[in-house]
């Protein structure tokens, strides 16, 4: 198991890994495997970054971080069933709520079809979008087709000038905040677009069965990074903040308040803006640097409320619910694999959560109880316990789910985005070409950063 560092002493490995969320820990174990010599460097006191499952005083497993896997994502799925991680189906019985115009609808299938002008108007946005993703390559968005075009505008643009309806714009808009966790006019079109190439379609990121959101862990999704941390035992120190990465002709160093590490090569496994938060010597080519001036985290706000039972279930609802307005607008049912507690999962997102994050705890909860009241009834204003996390307020996260593109930097900052830099290699999941964002994502990034340093090593 992972060791507090007071009682390490170590000077030396072929390869230091600047954290241990899924992307550091897998580069890490496929080191192992070919005889590298590696030391994990982990801020914090726990391994798994971005996900990070916990009971509630009741026992029941919630996860604070990620949790879902879908049916594209093989690396994860193969992980699972290696670790011994079980699995289970998120609920997807039942009919669905559109909370719109303050009138409560409930409808089934993936779109709300009540008005056919707006179904109409949202199928064509979602083609013509996985049609323009599709033409480009999820290796380098910047050469996609009129890519500077693509990536001059927002998407709040693109909804401005594609998009007749205004019900059409509000659930566009929903699913962009739930996807990114971040405003329309945040995210460059170029970005949305790579980010659905790189997941496949707009529907593989929306959906649940079938989609993003189809499988769950039993036991919580940060099952994965505790099992591999396990595996690599000592080579995981804890409570070891780094701070500096240096490098010359005979090789790198990591620092921490308490350690130094030399070793020959580099993975900085940590989301961009984490990465440009760090020391280097000599500094960074001003591209990199910039590059990681320019790539904010989202901001999202997860509740989960507790109920003695998911009594949406026999009502015939499967517990989500979008809406166009309030603190939460969209839900899943996120009890546990046995029915045996009711647990309504929420996300406050974009500037819901740059606002209500400002708020006090019992704002917020008043808030998140305001609008499951209007989704799924009085009873759901009555929870056994209510629990949040807050992404933005992470000193070793800052923002979720992922950082993101705004106009202008695929197409001038691309290319450094995971160029080495001498000694030093980039992994994290805002580096991948598969699911970007998730962790899929960071599994595919610490494969390739370990696959780059064995190729520089002759292995
Ligand atoms: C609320 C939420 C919901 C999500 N939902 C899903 C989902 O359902 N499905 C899905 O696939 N993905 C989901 N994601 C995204 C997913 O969790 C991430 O894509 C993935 O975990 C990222 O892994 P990573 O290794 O790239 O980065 P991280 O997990 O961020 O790992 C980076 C590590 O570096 C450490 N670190 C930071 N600074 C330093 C430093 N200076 N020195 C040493 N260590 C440092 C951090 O503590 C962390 O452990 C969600 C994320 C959140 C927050």
């Amino acid at each position: 198991m992972a060791t507090d560092e007071k009682a390490l002493h170590i000077q030396h490995a072929n390869v230091g890994i600047v954290g241990a969320g899924l992307a550091g820990l897998i580069a890490a174990r496929q080191l192992v495997a070919t005889g590298v010599s590696v030391c994990v460097m982990e801020a914090r006191s726990r391994v798994g970054g971005r996900t990070w499952s916990h009971p509630a005083a009741d026992g029941t497993l919630i996860d604070l971080g990620g949790q879902w896997i879908g049916p594209t994502q093989q690396r994860m799925q193969r992980l699972a069933a290696e670790l011994d991680a079980e699995t289970f189906k998120t609920w997807d019985s039942g009919n669905n709520i559109q909370y719109h115009a303050g009138e409560r609808l409930v409808y089934s299938g993936a779109i709300p079809t009540a008005d056919r002008l707006v179904a109409g108007d949202v199928m064509e946005a979602m083609l013509n979008l996985n049609m323009m993703a599709m033409r480009m390559s999820p290796d380098a968005p910047w050469t996609a087709p009129e890519a500077a075009a693509l990536d001059a505008q927002t998407f709040a643009t693109w909804l401005d000038a594609n998009i007749s309806t205004l019900g059409a714009r509000a659930l566009l808009e929903l699913a962009i905040q739930a996807v990114f966790s971040a405003e329309p006019r945040d995210l460059s079109l170029l970005h949305v677009l790579f980010y659905i190439r790189s997941a496949g379609g707009l529907m593989d990121l929306i959906g649940v069965t079938g989609g993003a959101q189809e499988t769950r862990f039993v036991m919580g999704a940060q099952t994965i990074a505790n099992r591999l941390a396990e595996a690599l035992g000592e080579r995981v120190i804890l409570n070891a903040p780094v701070h500096t990465i240096s490098q010359d002709a005979s090789g790198a160093r990591i620092e921490t308040d308490t350690i130094t590490l030399t070793c020959d090569r580099v993975i900085v496994a940590l989301p961009p803006t984490l990465a440009g938060r760090l020391r280097y010597r000599p500094a960074l080519p001003s591209l990199r640097d910039q590059l990681t001036q320019r790539m904010p985290m989202g901001t999202v706000i997860k509740v989960h409320c507790i109920y003695p039972t998911p009594f949406w279930r026999d009502e015939g609802l499967t517990g989500q619910a979008s809406s166009d307005t309030g603190a939460v607008r969209v839900t899943f049912d996120n009890s546990p694999p046995d029915g045996r507690r009711g647990v309504l999962l929420g996300f406050i997102e974009g500037d819901e959560g740059r606002l209500w994050g400002q708020r006090s705890l019992e704002e917020r909860r008043a808030a998140v109880l305001e609008c499951l009241v209007r989704y799924f009834g009085e009873q759901a204003g009555q929870p056994l316990d209510y629990i949040e996390q807050s992404w933005a307020e992470e000193e070793y996260t800052r923002g979720c789910y992922a950082g993101y593109m705004p106009p202008g930097v695929w197409s001038m900052y691309g290319p450094a985005l995971r160029t080495p830099i001498g000694r030093i290699h980039w992994a994290g999941t805002e580096t991948a070409t598969v699911w970007n964002g998730y962790m899929e994502g960071a599994v595919q990034s610490g494969e390739r950063a370990a696959a780059e340093i064995l190729a520089a090593l002759g292995k």
